[in-house]
């Protein structure tokens, strides 16, 4: 097949750098469609610390640019274009981005989720410098500091419970009179004393030169600004996958179902493909064959970025040996 590419790569977190990696060398030209604003969730993140290999921590943006380089190094090719369309439906696979047409024996997708944001003023400036997105990552920068955490499901459980281990305070901030967090959650939380919860509480606006100084509080009818260091967002995540609905399975919150996904319907999708030892087969696979995915786009549990690189080399493998078997199970 002329101008078929064996495998086009949809986006450029860790797991699309990493998959990139796998795939240049394994010799499959892999094309990477980077987006118009390549890197994912982790240009938005000052130190990361907990990557393995960087024992003094690295900069975001600078891992993802080692990563890039690493992958076009051995071959892949970068194009910073935004996928606008994706077709399915027959083999070889049709993408476009950037007003051109590529088609490609194998996709992997992995356009991550990103954070859900408050849209208050402020925020997007202070993201990164105070107000910010995932504890289980920054915890330990906020060593003594005076933190606060919103929303009411199990991440922010989670997030304030790792805040706890750092911090001064932890303040939860709930916008209703209740959790949506699982029973145990709750019961970790609400029995901890570092803890304090704010009920039928929002965030109006968050304030600071060049980093968080204080938040602004709406509660009980009245507003008040407090000082803080730290804002951990946890109000969900959305998983960019509009360009792939009706094609590729989508859970009910919209992550991409594959065999290894974490939720109901990828038990079922690995059930129905078992080997004859039953061993699941191309665990990353999406609801289409041929199609992978991985990363935040799939794991609404983890959401590290040494998950999602893990994720990206699970799909690159996959897609080697589906070539190389020129497999259609
Ligand atoms: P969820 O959708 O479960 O919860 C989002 C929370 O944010 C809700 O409490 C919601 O409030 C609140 N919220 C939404 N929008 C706003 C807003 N604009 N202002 C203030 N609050 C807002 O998302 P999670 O990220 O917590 O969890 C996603 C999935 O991952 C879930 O299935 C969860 O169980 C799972 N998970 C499991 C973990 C574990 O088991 N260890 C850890 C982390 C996640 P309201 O309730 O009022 O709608």
């Amino acid at each position: 097949m002329e101008n078929v590419r064996d495998v086009i790569i949809i986006g450029s977190g860790p797991s699309g750098w990493t998959a990139g990696i796998y795939a240049a060398r394994a010799f499959l030209k892999p094309l990477i469609l980077a987006g118009e604003k390549s890197g994912g969730q982790l240009m938005f993140t000052t130190e990361v610390e907990n990557f393995p290999g960087f024992e003094n921590g690295i900069l975001g943006p600078e891992l993802m640019g080692t990563m890039r380089r690493q992958a076009v190094r051995f071959g892949a090719e970068v194009i910073e274009k935004n996928v606008t369309k994706a077709d399915f439906s027959n083999t070889p696979f049709v993408i476009e981005a950037g007003k051109q047409t590529y088609r490609a024996k194998t996709v992997i997708v992995s356009t991550g989720a990103e954070s859900i944001r408050l849209n208050v003023p402020g925020e997007d400036r202070l993201l990164g410098r105070g107000v910010a997105t995932c504890a289980v990552c920054d915890a330990p920068f906020y060593k003594d500091k005076t933190t606060f955490v919103i929303g009411g499901g199990d991440a922010a459980i989670e997030d304030a419970m790792a805040l706890t281990k750092h911090a001064k305070t932890v303040t939860l901030i709930v916008r209703k009179d209740k959790l949506r967090a699982s029973k145990i959650m709750q019961e970790k939380i609400l029995h901890n004393p570092k803890v304090t919860v704010w009920w039928n509480a929002s965030v109006k606006e968050v304030k600071g030169e060049n980093k968080l100084e204080s938040i602004v509080i709406f509660q009980d009818g009245k507003t008040k600004e407090v000082p803080a260091d730290g804002l951990f967002l946890a109000i969900g995540h959305r998983p960019m996958t509009d360009i792939f609905a009706g094609q590729l399975t989508l859970d009910e919150k919209g992550y991409i179902v594959t065999r290894l996904g974490m939720g109901r319907q990828s038990l079922a999708l690995a059930q129905q493909n078992l080997d004859e030892k039953g061993l699941l087969l191309y665990p990353t696979m999406t609801s289409v064959r041929g199609v992978f995915a991985a990363g935040d786009v799939v794991d609404f549990r983890y959401r590290q970025a040494v998950t999602a690189a893990g994720y990206g080399t699970m799909a690159a493998l996959d897609a080697e040996w589906y070539l190389e078997r020129g497999d259609s199970l």
